[in-house]
């Protein structure tokens, strides 16, 4: 394959549409287009795209995900210079169309060539977007390999993601009383005001190197004359140390606890729930020490990549498979400045080429 029929394949992929959600199109582009290089693909009842190739030895894992973040509608990818951008009015979706351009190539040749490969796993998620829905519905009964890589990271190629948080969400509802706020004021309970009082005391941002807290959402009252008889709120905590997360969660609990007890009648809903299971693989995991070697073979500069976000990678830790997220070449992803370099599309296939083939 040549650098430009590569470049082709990424383009193509880029100009599909393929909002969280309306995945349909670039999957059957991608289905067809493996068809045509003699590799079977499928859906999972979710809709994921799966297909496998045959080889030798432990079965391989290379996943990306199909769905790109808005504004990403008839993106119109432009190459100047070596560098591939949007025309300015969309997002580019190099994330994570890189990850599967590399995936789909690397699968394609190993078949058109005869390469003595590992068996192949492709899987590429719906709505990585969105929550990890799509990896979290994945048929896990169709996937054997119990390692792998997900072709998701951003920045230039060479970064391992180690670690990824755990992510805590957390709805919190103060409840007072309504009353006329002119008439008769004696008779309401302000939850904003409780709310307030929580907030305060509460430090949000970074909390240490590995924490983080936040009040995302606030909605409250109804009228300027009227005392707001309830205060939702959203939260989130995430720290690379779960027992720091759950810290975290117990002192905006007890902050909230507190304002609402100095009010005779309010009340105070507070859930927390588990969004996101982090992780940590160890840099002396022989998969890791593997990655890395193969990495600095290919001329790659390796750096370790503590993330502050989650990726399908959690998921598929969850899972117990050791399917680890690599970074690809794009910058300023979500945005519509994001951009990618074409030697970063054609380093990570060549990358790809070698990490696969039986030595
Ligand atoms: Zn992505």
């Amino acid at each position: 394959m040549k650098k430009s029929e590569l470049l082709e394949l990424f383009l193509d992929l880029c100009r599909i549409d393929s909002p969280s959600g309306e995945e349909k199109s670039v999957g059957d582009y991608i289905i067809k287009h493996l068809a045509r290089h003699k590799i079977r693909a499928g859906r999972d009842a979710y809709g994921n795209v799966i297909a496998k190739v045959a080889g030798e030895g432990k079965p391989l894992v290379i996943s990306a995900h199909l769905d790109t973040v808005e504004p990403g509608r008839g993106v119109k990818p432009v190459v100047r210079n070596g560098v591939v951008r949007s025309d300015g009015q969309t997002i580019l979706g190099a994330d994570d169309k890189a990850g599967l351009t590399a995936a789909i190539a690397v699968a394609e040749e190993a078949v058109g060539h005869g390469w003595r490969i590992r068996p192949l796993e492709l899987v590429f998620t719906r709505q990585e977007e969105m929550d990890l829905d799509g990896v979290s519905h994945l048929d896990w009964s169709r996937i054997r390999a119990r390692e792998g890589l997900i072709l998701d990271g951003s920045d230039e190629p060479g970064r391992i993601t180690i670690a990824s948080p755990y992510i805590y969400n957390v709805d919190i509802r103060v409840q007072g009383r309504a009353a006329h706020a002119g008439v008769e004021p004696d008779k309401g309970i302000n939850a904003l005001a409780i709310a307030a009082e929580a907030i305060r005391e509460l430090k949000l941002g970074r909390i240490d190197r590995q924490t983080t807290a936040n009040i995302g959402t606030l909605a409250a009252g109804s009228a300027v004359n009227s005392i707001p008889a309830e205060a939702v709120m959203c939260a989130e905590t995430r720290s690379h140390s779960q027992r720091s997360a759950l810290a975290q969660v117990d002192l905006m609990n007890r902050a909230f606890k507190r304002a609402v007890r100095r009010r005779r009648g309010a009340r105070l809903y507070f859930k927390s729930r588990l969004a996101c299971r982090g992780y940590r693989y160890d840099k002396k995991d022989p998969l890791i020490k593997e990655l890395k070697a193969a990495m600095i073979a290919h001329g790659w500069k390796v750096a370790w990549e503590e993330s502050c976000g989650a990726s399908d990678a959690n998921v598929w830790a969850e899972k117990r498979i050791k399917a680890v997220e690599i970074s690809i070449g794009y910058r300023d992803a979500h945005t519509t400045g994001e951009w990618i370099n074409v030697d970063d599309i054609w380093s990570v296939f060549r990358f790809l080429a070698a990490y696969i083939q039986v030595k």
